[in-house]
């Protein structure tokens, strides 16, 4: 464990609250950092924080929401007052909606580029300043989908602010080098959280997620501690720009 040891370090999730960033932030919680969960909702919030403390972290929620500059700069300054400093962030916070093209509404696509897009570059934003003031390196996760790279037909404007979100990861891994950040990206295929529900209740979505992913089932948020643990730690220190899938295999079938 020593190689993942996240002794004495911080780290901020964005969506921390529940699904796939609560697996993330019980992950580093593990390996010994005290974690930052900033999310709107203050009940799942208060879950979350028990949770982690049950796990033995030092752990605390904020009430942000990451398409507010004014949010996300108060839940940074919060951060640094409980933990003094931010090791690692997790901006991970995002919405999935569905929507037919060409009825795809601009408020539907402007909804997806402010959470998914924009919600990413303010966070990472604020921790970036306080990482290079802190001087000593760090790391920066990014939680894209596969969505990204493979057509997903009702969802357009979630995987535009999905690619736009690899797009940023892959500049500030070159920008941010020099400061020994890193900077990377978590693609999950299909995961069952509550952004998932609806699909999960449906007996033909079920058949296609046997039919269509190799290990013929739906991932768990369980399975996302792993790779937060690395990607925070050392054991990490020499990728940057990676796009990390998490898909039971969905990318790579023929
Ligand atoms: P989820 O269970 O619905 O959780 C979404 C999280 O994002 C919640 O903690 C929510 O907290 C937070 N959030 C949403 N909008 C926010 C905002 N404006 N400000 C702050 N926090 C906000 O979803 P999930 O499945 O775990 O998804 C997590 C990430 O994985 C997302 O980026 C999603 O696109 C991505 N992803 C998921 C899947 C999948 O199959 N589940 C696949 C590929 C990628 P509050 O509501 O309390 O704010």
């Amino acid at each position: 464990m020593e190689l993942f040891d996240l002794t004495g370090k911080v780290t901020v999730v964005t969506g921390g609250n529940r699904g796939i960033g609560l697996g993330m932030a019980r992950g580093v919680a593990k390996a010994g950092a005290s974690v930052a969960v900033w999310g709107r909702s203050r009940n799942y919030n208060a879950a979350a924080i028990k949770d982690l403390h049950d796990l033995g972290a030092q752990a605390v929620g904020m009430a942000c929401d990451v398409t507010s500059e004014e949010q996300v700069e108060a839940a940074t300054q919060a951060t640094l007052h409980r933990f003094g400093r931010i090791d690692s962030i997790f901006a991970n916070a995002g919405i999935g909606r569905g929507a037919q093209f060409p009825d795809l509404s601009l408020r539907e696509w402007n909804i997806a580029m402010k959470v998914n897009a924009g919600g990413t570059m303010l966070p990472v934003r604020a921790a970036t300043q306080v990482m290079i003031e802190q001087g000593d390196g760090g790391s920066i996760v990014v939680t894209s989908s596969v969505a990204a790279n493979f057509g997903v037909p009702r969802l357009p404007h979630y995987a535009a602010s999905k690619a736009a979100q690899l797009g940023l990861v892959k500049t500030l891994a070159v920008a941010l080098a020099p400061h020994r950040i890193r900077v990377n990206a978590v693609s999950p295929g299909w995961i069952a959280t509550e952004m998932t529900g609806p699909e999960q209740q449906r007996d033909d979505f079920n058949q296609y997620i046997r039919h269509r992913v190799p290990m013929a089932r739906w991932g768990t948020i369980e399975e996302f501690e792993g790779i937060a643990a690395y990607l925070a730690s050392d054991a990490s220190s020499f990728t940057t720009g990676a796009e990390i899938r998490i898909d039971g295999g969905f990318s790579v079938q023929g």
